[in-house]
């Protein structure tokens, strides 16, 4: 069997096509959404996650900051500026680019977002909301766009055996959550699991986030099971690695993420819904 591609890029495109009319429509140049986005120090992959979002914000229709400061910022200096970017009425989603030196708090920065400008779904609030099932709360980008790409493709979640490998604040965690609300059984894995081949051969649904490049084996995918690989890492010689051995895998499954091209552009186009989602209901524009 050769899987199907479930294509982040396409799916995307189609997202931005109504999000630039919804723009359009809602708003003139001056008062279009306006995304603020906090980044520290010169971290490459940081820099480069920075400019494909403000790219994408371009090409929106969108306004944007980035407010670029030094490795060795103070967290006060940080604070001062998310809270003026909260007390901005122009402002209408900020999010705080990961990851951040180590003298900075990962945790408590994004959650100083103030929870309506929350485009990137990472406060308490917006945990809390996910874990309680309430809607109506912004979502994690990643797993959203994950939950968004399979739905693009009409893929029926209810009572599927998942794995999910990898337990993050930004991908694992809220994408066992949101898969259970669909109705799928989920399994966590992680580097304590045991034996993580045995958990992967009884998926129905993989989802893998655990950045080591060609993690998932080919052989341990159950003929017919749904692969989605978050997996991005760039090895010196520029190559991109997913978590999935993708050649063999795409042999056994019936849908499968390329990397790049799948996760990623469905994380981006997310946060730019959501930006979106609150300068609409934040200003409601002039439709
Ligand atoms: P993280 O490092 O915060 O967490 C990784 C998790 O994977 C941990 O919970 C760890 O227990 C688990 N893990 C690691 N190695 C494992 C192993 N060998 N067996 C079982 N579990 C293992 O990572 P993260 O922020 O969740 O990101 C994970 C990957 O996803 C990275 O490659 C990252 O670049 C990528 N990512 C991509 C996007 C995107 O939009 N494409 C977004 C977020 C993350």
């Amino acid at each position: 069997m050769t899987a199907t591609i479930l294509d982040g890029k396409a799916v995307s495109l189609s997202i931005q096509n109504d999000i630039r009319e919804k723009v359009l429509s809602h708003f003139s140049p001056e008062t279009a959404p306006r995304l603020c986005v906090i980044l520290v120090g010169e971290n490459p992959a940081s820099a480069s996650y920075v400019r494909t979002k403000c790219k994408m914000a371009e090409k929106l229709g969108f306004r944007h900051e980035v407010f670029h400061f030094d490795e060795d910022v103070s967290s006060a200096e940080v604070e001062e500026r998310i809270d003026a970017c909260n007390a901005d009425p122009e402002c209408d989603a900020v999010f705080v680019q990961l990851p951040l030196p180590k003298h900075l708090d990962a945790v408590a920065l994004p959650n100083r977002v103030r929870a309506d400008k929350d485009a990137d779904g990472l406060t308490r609030a917006a945990m809390g909301a996910l874990l309680l099932g309430e809607s109506n709360a912004f979502e994690p980008c990643t797993p959203r766009g994950i939950i968004r790409l399979l739905d693009a493709y009409h893929l029926d979640l209810t009572g599927l055996d998942a794995v999910v490998i990898g337990r993050s604040n930004i991908v694992g965690k809220p994408m066992s959550l949101m898969l259970q609300r669909r109705n799928a059984t989920v399994t966590m894995c992680h580097t304590r699991t045991k034996d993580l081949a045995s958990h992967v051969r009884r998926a129905d649904l993989i989802v893998v986030a655990a950045g080591s490049p060609e993690l998932v084996k080919g052989d341990w995918i159950k003929p017919g099971a749904i692969v989605v690989d978050c997996g991005f890492t760039k090895t010196p010689d520029g190559v991109i690695h997913g978590d999935v051995d993708f050649g063999p895998a795409s042999e056994v499954a019936s849908y499968i993420t390329p990397v790049p091209g799948g996760v990623g552009p469905m994380t981006v186009i997310s946060l730019m819904e959501q930006t979106l989602e609150s300068a609409l209901k934040r200003r409601g524009g002039k439709a």
